[in-house]
C-alpha cells in the first residue's frame, strides 16, 4: 500500500541522489550499518491488484544489493553478532539480513544468493501461518476482491458488500477489507471472519516447512527467529496473552528445531503494532533483541534499545540499487522521522 510516508521515502530517494546531500551526510546518518528487511524473494510476478507488490523482490536484486554493499565495504553478519557489535560500540559498516514470515522462496530461491555470498540471515516464523491455522489475510482479501464481483461481508463485521467488478472497484475493496481487518475485526476473529468469507477459496503464497524451517535453523548461515504464534498485532492483544504469543512461537520452534530462538520480529511492527509495552514485553519473553519495521540505520545508542531496532526495507516497490544507497546514508531515517536514530 502507497501510503504518505512511502511516498515521502521516494522523494527523498530521488532527491537526495541527485543532489549529493546523502553523500555529504557522511557516518554522522548512516552510523553502524543496518538490519535489511526482505518478505518475499521470487522470480515469480506477484499476481493481484499491487497491494503487497511491496513485500517481494527478485532473487537477482538480492544478489546484486549484496554485492554492491560488499563492495562499498559491508561486512554480512549474522543478526546474534550484530547484537554482539551494537553492544561492543566498534565502529565499522556492518549488514544483517532478515527475511519476516518464512516465504518458502526463502529457502528455495534466497537460500542460494546468501549462499554464494557466503551471508547470513534469519528467518522469523510465526507458526501459526507454517501450519495453515491462519492465512496471511493481507493476500486473501486481495484475492477475494479479485476472483469475486462483490465481496460480501459478515454480518459480525457490518454485514454489507462491497462491490469488485470493476479493476478501479477491486481495488476500492481490498483497500477498505485490508483496513478493517487491521482496525475493526479483533485480531482472534479475523481468521474465522475470512473463512466465513470464503477466504480458504483463495491461493496464497506458500510457507517453508517444518523440514526446511529446521534445515535453516541448523545451517551455517541461517537464524530462525519468532514472528508470535498468529501473526496478531499485539498492540490489540491484553499484556498476558501478548506475552503467551511471543513466548509460545519460540517454545513451538524449539520443539520443532531443537533450537530456542533468541530473536523476535514484532509482526507488522510499526507504530501501532510496537510500541512501548511491547518492547518491554519481548525483553520479559526472553529475548536478547527484537526488530521492528521502523525505518532506519543502526547507530551506536542501539546498545540501549535492544528490543526496539529498527530495519531497512528491501521493497519490491523500489528494486533499484541507488536507493538502497541512499537508504544506507541514514538519510531517509532523519527525512522520516526527523530523528537520527530511531527506536521508538
Ligand atoms: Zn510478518
Amino acid at each position: 500500500m502507497t501510503d504518505n510516508r512511502e511516498r515521502l521515502r521516494r522523494f527523498v530517494l530521488a532527491a537526495s541522489r541527485w543532489s549529493g546531500v546523502a553523500r555529504m551526510a557522511g557516518p554522522h546518518l548512516s552510523g553502524l550499518g543496518a538490519i535489511l528487511m526482505l518478505h518475499s524473494v521470487t522470480v515469480k510476478p506477484r499476481a493481484g491488484l499491487g497491494l503487497n507488490d511491496h513485500l517481494s523482490i527478485t532473487p537477482d536484486f538480492l544478489d546484486k544489493a549484496i554485492a554492491d554493499m560488499k563492495r562499498s565495504g559491508f561486512s554480512f553478519i549474522s543478526l546474534g553478532e550484530m547484537v554482539e557489535h551494537l553492544s561492543s560500540g566498534r565502529r565499522c559498516k556492518v549488514a544483517t539480513i532478515t527475511l519476516d514470515d518464512a516465504y518458502l522462496d526463502n529457502f528455495t530461491e534466497a537460500l542460494p544468493v546468501f549462499e554464494s555470498h557466503a551471508a547470513p540471515f534469519a528467518i522469523f516464523v510465526a507458526p501459526g501461518l507454517i501450519d495453515g491455522a491462519i492465512q496471511p489475510w493481507w493476500e486473501v482479501v486481495e484475492g477475494l476482491a479479485m476472483i469475486r464481483d462483490e465481496v460480501a461481508l459478515p454480518a459480525s463485521v457490518d454485514g454489507t458488500a462491497l462491490a469488485s467488478a470493476s479493476p478501479a472497484e477491486k481495488l476500492v475493496a481490498a483497500r477498505h477489507l485490508c483496513e478493517l481487518m487491521m482496525t475493526r475485526v479483533p485480531e482472534t476473529y479475523r481468521q474465522a471472519i475470512l473463512d466465513e468469507m470464503g477466504g480458504r477459496q483463495v491461493a496464497t503464497s506458500p510457507f517453508m516447512s517444518w523440514d526446511d524451517i529446521a534445515a535453516v535453523a541448523r545451517h551455517p548461515l541461517g537464524t530462525i527467529g519468532a514472528h508470535t504464534i498468529n501473526h496478531y498485532n499485539l498492540a490489540r492483544l491484553d499484556e498476558e496473552f501478548a506475552l503467551i504469543e511471543m513466548r509460545g512461537s519460540a517454545d513451538i520452534i524449539a520443539r520443532m528445531t531443537g533450537i530456542r530462538p533468541q530473536f523476535l520480529a514484532f509482526p507488522y511492527g510499526h507504530m501501532k503494532a510496537a510500541s512501548e509495552r511491547e518492547i518491554r514485553l519481548a525483553g520479559e519473553a526472553g529475548f536478547a533483541a527484537a526488530v521492528t519495521t521502523r525505518h532506519g540505520t543502526l547507530h551506536p545508542e542501539h546498545r540501549d534499545h535492544l528490543h526496539a531496532l529498527p530495519r531497512i526495507s528491501l521493497n519490491g516497490r523500489y528494486q533499484e540499487i541507488g536507493h538502497l544507497r541512499t537508504m544506507l546514508t541514514g538519510i531517509t531515517t532523519f527525512a522520516n522521522s526527523r530523528r537520527r536514530v530511531v527506536t521508538l
